[in-house]
């Protein structure tokens, strides 16, 4: 996978592409990731990217020809293509669509992403209705820019690519996964996919620490009684933590009955 970024702070993304995961899928050739200087496509000597907003108000607005420039200069697909041709144009917005996990799946899926991130008040309109294909939001708070937003997005799509993680199953077992979205069959029987719920809680060594234990059926070897708690565990923390996933997560029969049991744990 190919992904660009288009930002006036290029140094900003030296740390967050340079750990981990993202580190290793550049490194194995998984995902080819090129930072651009917004400010390289102004034509004055100031090297000019902002202007006044029209009609008054607060701050300045990036304009339209760097962003233009910079996105002809990259030869993606025109946007009608651009969908066929496997690739997106992303403008980081507080006013997008929620980038979510399932728009990660979508977006890993693709062969090319660029990442648009704006500064100031926002970026003139023209880029979001002519040239970007979509606006996405990280969440309902305002950010300073946009690479805080393009960090957190190719973090996520990156660990879906295939092969990026060392054990692909780990990322079909996560929090807000649905099952349509999970390949059945991963990992071993104890197990389960959060089914767009959160995550079951996990523990490691040492088995009590601090006077603070773990729940002994963890330790018990019963596959079936370990998956049957995490799928409870994990029922329990989104009721808990996040009631609105519940509302569009399909419920089996079994866990009705698990959210009725008593813990074993
Ligand atoms: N005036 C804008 C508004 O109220 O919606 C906020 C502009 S913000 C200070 C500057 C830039 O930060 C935006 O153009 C966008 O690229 C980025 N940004 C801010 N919040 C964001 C969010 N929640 N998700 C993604 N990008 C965001």
């Amino acid at each position: 996978m190919k992904i660009d970024i288009v930002t006036i702070f290029p140094d900003f993304f030296r740390g967050p592409l340079d750990h981990g995961i993202i580190r290793r899928a550049r490194e194995a050739g998984l995902a080819a990731i090129e930072i651009h200087d917004l400010r390289a496509f102004a034509h004055d000597r100031h090297k000019t990217v902002d202007d006044r907003p029209f009609g008054g108000g607060e701050g300045m607005v990036l304009k339209p020809e760097p962003i233009f420039e910079s996105i002809e200069a990259l030869n993606v697909e025109a946007r009608e293509g651009r969908a066929a041709a496997s690739q997106s144009v992303v403008l980081l917005s507080a006013q997008g669509k929620r980038f979510d996990q399932s728009v990660a799946n979508e977006l890993a899926g693709l062969e090319r992403i660029v990442l648009i991130c704006g500064r100031y008040e926002g970026v003139d309109e023209r880029v979001g209705q002519y040239l970007a294909d979509r606006e996405l939001s990280i969440g309902d708070y305002v950010l300073s820019g946009g690479e805080l937003g393009a960090a957190v997005i190719v973090d996520c799509v990156t660990r879906l690519i295939p092969g990026a993680v060392g054990n692909q199953a780990s990322t079909q077992q996560e929090s807000f996964t649905t099952f349509s979205e999970a390949q059945t069959g991963s990992g071993p029987s104890s197990t389960c996919t959060s089914g767009g719920l959160l995550d079951y809680p996990h523990y490691t060594r040492p088995a009590d620490f601090r006077g603070m234990g773990v729940p002994e059926v963890l330790a018990s070897g019963n596959h079936e009684e370990i998956r049957r708690w995490r799928r409870r565990a994990a029922l329990e923390k989104t009721l808990r933590n996040r009631p609105d996933l519940l509302e569009r997560a399909a419920f089996s029969d079994e866990d009705r009955k698990l959210l009725g049991e008593p813990d074993r744990g």
